[in-house]
């Protein structure tokens, strides 16, 4: 029996649980059973902890594969070819599971709208489509010149004009958000292409006390550069404001930066 959604529909197991084949004590993380060596179930995990990396947006491509890669060699289909039907459904449960996480997490806004997910605050739906009759008119009218194309140069020369479209709504939507980020120097403000919009706690003194070198550099290469302090917060607050036992400050903080976040992102 194969359930994709396993990992989103039954609570996580916590306590110490038994091995399916020999009903000895397994530990609810093991894939692999230490008394009988039989392969466990897919344990309804985030797809971060599947992959056994940190529940980050910044995270390097070449980790998520080489996590990836490592766990699915463990549950390619030949070591199990002699094995019951138990163990065969259990591998090919994890090898989905895997590939479920691995396809969600490596595209950067895959993984920014999983995480947003899991923190309960999703923003772009599955399912969204444009209604937009400005925008509308204007696919159908490229589509039709496609359609009627005299030769290949007319073709090229639609596809050329569709990237630079392209090209200008990246370089219009752009922008950065930086989370209790310290100055990052010279060179690296002289590549910023974009707005950049800072949140900063405002006991994070360490870091604060480079914002007027971020702003004074900024402001001479001609830059938007937005820092807001949010009071009595430290640093991390977006996190640790969301921790069961935050201080009101850290909790309003986070709650005041998420609704900046989400009011910039919409008017984007
Ligand atoms: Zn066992």
């Amino acid at each position: 029996m194969m359930n994709k959604r396993d990992g989103q529909t039954r609570p996580d197991a916590g306590g110490p649980a038994s091995c399916w084949s020999c009903r000895g004590p397994v530990d609810p993380r093991a894939l692999f059973c230490h008394t009988c060596g039989s392969i466990q179930p897919s344990r309804p995990v985030d797809h971060f902890a599947r992959l056994a990396v940190r529940r980050d947006y910044d995270l390097k491509t070449v980790d998520l594969e080489r996590q990836y890669f490592g766990f699915q060699r463990r549950f390619h289909p030949d070591r199990f070819a002699a094995k019951s039907a138990t163990e065969k459904a259990h591998s090919l449960q994890h090898a989905t599971s895997l590939n479920e996480a691995y396809e969600t997490l490596k595209s950067p806004l895959g993984r920014a709208r999983y995480l947003l997910e899991l923190l309960g605050r999703p923003v772009i739906e599955e399912d969204q489509t444009t209604s937009d009759p400005v925008l509308l008119a204007e696919a159908l009218e490229m589509r039709q010149a496609l359609a009627e194309a005299p030769d290949a140069a007319a073709v090229a020369a639609i596809a050329a004009d569709a990237e630079a479209k392209i090209a200008d709504c990246q370089t219009a939507l752009a922008a950065a958000f930086v989370f209790y980020g310290t100055y990052p120097g010279d060179d690296q403000v002289a590549e910023i292409q974009c707005p950049v919009y800072g949140f900063y706690g405002g006991n994070d003194n360490r870091v604060n006390a480079t914002i007027p070198d971020t702003e004074t550099a900024m402001e001479r290469l001609g830059k938007l550069y937005e820092p807001e302090i949010y009071a009595g917060a430290g640093h991390g607050f977006m996190r640790a404001g969301a921790e069961p036992d935050a201080t009101p400050e850290n909790r309003a903080a986070m709650e005041a930066g998420w609704e900046r976040w989400l009011e910039l992102l919409r008017g984007m």
